[in-house]
């Protein structure tokens, strides 16, 4: 073991304690100095989060969704899996009935997200596929609120469907 000050990309210098031949730590050592420090490395993560969690509010507050409710765990996970969900929902919906199909069906399937305010319900729906959500969302809804929606989306679909 010896004690390496190493001076990283950043310019920031950190001791390190480095274990192993001499061969094997100088190897180690010069690893260490290619890349940022460790606090800059956890900077530039959350960093990143950060980006990554404005860019979904944004779309959130684009789209008429509420903040979802929940720990301060649970918030800022089921914020990210809900973005992912729709998308998901998004994906079928663009298969399935084409992407003008899918533009005009969007708006109800926001419609319907929006009674989900529950960080819990979307973690808990993390691993379901687009049809999956869709049909959680439908249930989650209420059944004169599902019966609406997809009165609407029929409707939608046959507009797409006249020439
Ligand atoms: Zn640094």
């Amino acid at each position: 073991m010896a004690r390496y000050d190493i001076t990283h990309a950043c310019g920031h210098s950190t001791a390190h304690q480095i274990y192993g031949g001499n061969a094997r730590r100088e190897e180690q050592a010069g690893w260490e100095a290619r890349r940022p420090c460790p606090e800059c490395r956890a900077a530039h993560a959350h960093q990143r989060d950060t980006t990554a969690a404005t860019q979904i509010r944004q779309a959130d507050e684009n789209d008429g969704l509420p903040e979802l409710s929940g720990t301060d765990r649970q918030i800022p996970w089921g914020t990210r899996v809900r973005r992912e969900r729709l998308e998901q929902v998004r994906d079928y919906l663009e298969t399935t009935l084409g992407g003008q199909g899918a533009e005009r069906v969007w708006p109800l399937v926001l419609r319907l997200a929006r009674h989900q305010g529950e960080a819990g319900w979307w973690i808990d729906h993390r691993r379901a596929t687009g049809p999956a959500v869709w049909e959680a969302l439908l249930v989650g809804a209420g059944e004169a609120e599902a019966e609406q929606v997809l009165e609407q989306a029929e409707r939608a679909c046959r507009e797409e469907a006249r020439p």
